[in-house]
């Protein structure tokens, strides 16, 4: 077994191939660039070597330095992640010439599979179903309109470097054809420096549908199974499922054998995944998937093939690059429940998905889902590298609860001083198309305007906010309500480029009158532990997460989260609020004397307490008659302006 490992990759991935290496009893090396010098995997890690500067081109993809780290440190191997140097048959050759172990595929392997093109004529002679469509040289811009037309409108072009979604144009009539041609081959040239492009038939209700293989140096291939990336936004993936709803015996079968078949026509060792597109016009048909790409590497979405299959993959990869055979046999391989995994970024979901950065203030992560992640609490998003928060993953023996536990896990994950895109996966667990298992790659598209959350901020939230950010004297409200003091407050919000003032009035212990729009609502607020408030409002009770930093407070309700930034907050003269049955301070001071006990009857104009300030005492009566409810101060307590003195009830007293 390797006893030492380096890691060519940052974020989640490094940390998630580290807890593997680690639980396995491998060393580990880190690498960073200069923005990562603080970043989890590094902290992870059992050593950690700088290679640059933040840019990627002068870290993370810079070959030669990272394998002179390796070989620094003595690391046997390198672990390339996904992205960066994964892919690059290069960087693979330096490794191995520089007497180290590449965990993952030949170079030679990456290279027959890393343009489209030839991937697929070498899939047509391995007996894999690949798209119709024409992927040969002649790269004539009438030619290829001239196969367009044979092929049949619509068609996708694609530029055979492609990756990612780019380079890529669906054209649904041959007179946009030129345009849709020019537009993929400069986004191919400009990259992957690249601009060959072939065409592809359009496949009709497209559901994507990859399988996972592994091989080994001995010649065995394994698949475990597939998984469903349908829901897909402008061909990104966005959440993933195992295994693929709807899928037959007979269908898996013949998808799984493809995979093997593809990886065997390699010589694939390793960790890699077979993309096919599947026509689902009319269900899964064993006859209607073709191969898109092979794409050589761990997969970000690995985790949900791992809860399916109860196999460590990252496990697997080390135990192959080792030299040991594949762990299992295709047959001792089984499904086992249902699994799904989101991708949680930061990004600004209403200005189209726009990627965004930030400092995370504040960070929670559901207890209830396997989290992988390479930020905590206090770390940057930066504008470097991928803005991804975290992944969730879950699973459960059927689909629909896992469902559900994905929507509940996305519903406790709390992040503070950053957009995400929470809400819209929120949204996207409770569509009826994608829980019904009716998922193709245009669902995302057709629902848009359904799973973007329209900003709306309930009335309710706004007031639940105005009652936390009243700052300290809440936090002593937390602390049991005893030492009530600045009580009648104007809060001045902002959130989403609305600003209210409203008014907060402590009535009682746990309750606060709030007046916002001209409405006065009674609510409850019973603080929990870990930062939860219960809040009741006509007897409807809810739980709301919040957290205060600095001028801003977020709450976080039912999947959605809100965040305010508070402008100002004041006190009141006691004798300028609105409420008469409280008595309080107009000054700060001392409590001198209280005339009343709780039970007393006051009438209109009683004296009930006496404040001394400044040496001079001033007697506060009752604007109202009534029975003392309470007393929340004592005798030589120090009060603040607008501290309640006495409560009284109106009424039958
Ligand atoms: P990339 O390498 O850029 O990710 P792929 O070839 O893997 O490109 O395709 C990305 C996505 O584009 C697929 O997941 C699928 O949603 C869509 N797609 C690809 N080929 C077709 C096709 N022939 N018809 C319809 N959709 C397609």
């Amino acid at each position: 077994m390797l006893t030492k490992i380096l890691i060519a990759n940052r974020g989640e991935i490094a940390c998630r191939v580290i807890e593997t290496a680690r639980k396995m009893g491998v060393r580990t090396v880190a690498v960073y660039s200069d923005a990562d010098a603080d970043a989890r995997h590094v902290e992870m890690a059992d050593e950690a070597y700088r290679i640059g500067p933040p840019a990627v081109s002068e870290s993370y993809l810079k070959g030669d330095t990272i394998i002179a780290a390796a070989l620094e440190s003595g690391a046997e191997a390198i672990h390339p992640g996904y992205g960066f140097l994964s892919e690059n048959p290069d960087f693979v050759e330096s490794v191995e010439a520089a007497g180290l172990r590449f965990i993952g595929p030949s170079a030679a392997a990456i290279r027959a599979m890393g343009l489209k093109d030839a991937a697929k004529i070498l899939m047509e002679k391995a007996g894999v179903p690949v798209v119709p469509g024409y992927h040969g040289e002649n790269q004539d811009a009438g030619f290829l309109a001239g196969e367009a037309e044979k092929i049949g409108y619509p068609v996708l072009i694609k530029a055979r470097a492609g990756g990612g979604g780019k380079g890529m144009r669906k054209v649904d009539r041959p007179e946009d054809f030129y345009a849709a041609l020019e537009g993929a081959q400069r986004e191919g040239l400009a990259s992957f420096g690249d601009s060959t492009c072939l065409i592809e038939k359009w496949i009709s209700t497209p559901r994507h549908i990859e399988i996972q293989v592994f091989g080994d140096d001995f010649g065995n291939v394994v698949h475990l199974f597939e998984r469903d990336c349908s829901l897909q936004r402008r061909h990104q993936k966005v959440i993933e499922e195992a295994p693929a709803p709807g899928m037959t015996d007979e269908m898996r079968a013949a998808m799984g054998d493809a995979a093997v078949r593809c990886a065997k026509a390699v010589s694939y060792s390793g960790a890699g995944t077979v993309e096919f597109i599947v026509d689902a016009s009319d269900g899964l048909q064993p006859d209607r998937f073709w191969f898109m790409e092979m794409n050589t590497r761990l997969q970000v979405e690995h985790p949900v093939t791992e809860a399916m299959t109860g196999v460590d993959l990252v496990e697997w990869q080390l135990r192959v690059a080792s030299g040991e055979a594949l762990p299992l046999k295709q047959d001792s391989l089984t499904i086992n429940g249902h699994a799904f995994e989101a991708r949680i970024y930061a990004e600004d979901v209403s200005a189209g998905f726009l990627p965004a950065t930030g400092k995370l203030e504040h960070l929670v992560f559901s207890e209830h889902a396997r989290i992988d992640s390479g930020v905590r609490e206090g770390d940057t998003i930066t504008p470097w590298y991928d803005p991804m928060i975290a992944k969730i993953t879950v699973h459960a023996e059927g689909r629909d609860v896992a469902l559900a536990r994905l929507d509940r896990a996305i519903g406790e994950t709390h992040v503070a001083g950053t957009v995400t895109n929470l809400e819209f996966l929120s949204a996207l667990c409770r569509n009826a198309g994608f829980a019904a298992g009716d998922v193709d790659t245009g669902l995302i598209g057709r629902e848009l305007d359904r799973l973007v959350p329209d900003g709306a901020v309930p009335e309710d939230i706004w007031r639940v906010a105005a009652a936390i950010a009243l700052g300290a004297p809440f936090d002593d409200l937390l602390a049991g309500w005893n030492l009530w003091r600045a009580l009648v407050r104007d809060v001045r919000l902002e959130t989403r480029g609305e600003e209210r003032v409203l008014q907060v009035v402590v009535t009682g212990p746990e309750t606060v009158d709030v007046t916002s729009e001209g409405e006065t609502v009674t609510l409850g607020i019973r603080p929990e532990k870990d930062g939860r408030v219960v809040v009741e409002t006509q007897g409807v009770r809810r739980k709301t997460s919040f957290v205060r930093i600095g001028n801003m407070v977020s709450l976080f309700e039912a999947g959605r989260s809100y965040h305010f930034d508070i402008k100002t907050h004041s006190g009141l003269d006691g004798d300028q609020h609105a409420n008469p049955e409280i008595v309080v301070s107009p000054m700060p001071g001392s409590v001198k004397h209280l005339h009343v006990a709780v039970g007393d009857h006051v009438a209109v104009g009683d004296a009930v307490a006496v404040v001394e300030a400044m040496k001079m005492e001033h007697t506060l009566t009752a604007l109202c008659d009534g029975t003392v409810g309470e007393i929340p101060v004592n005798v030589g307590d120090q009060v603040d302006s607008g501290a309640v003195l006495v409560l009284l009830e109106q009424g039958d007293g």
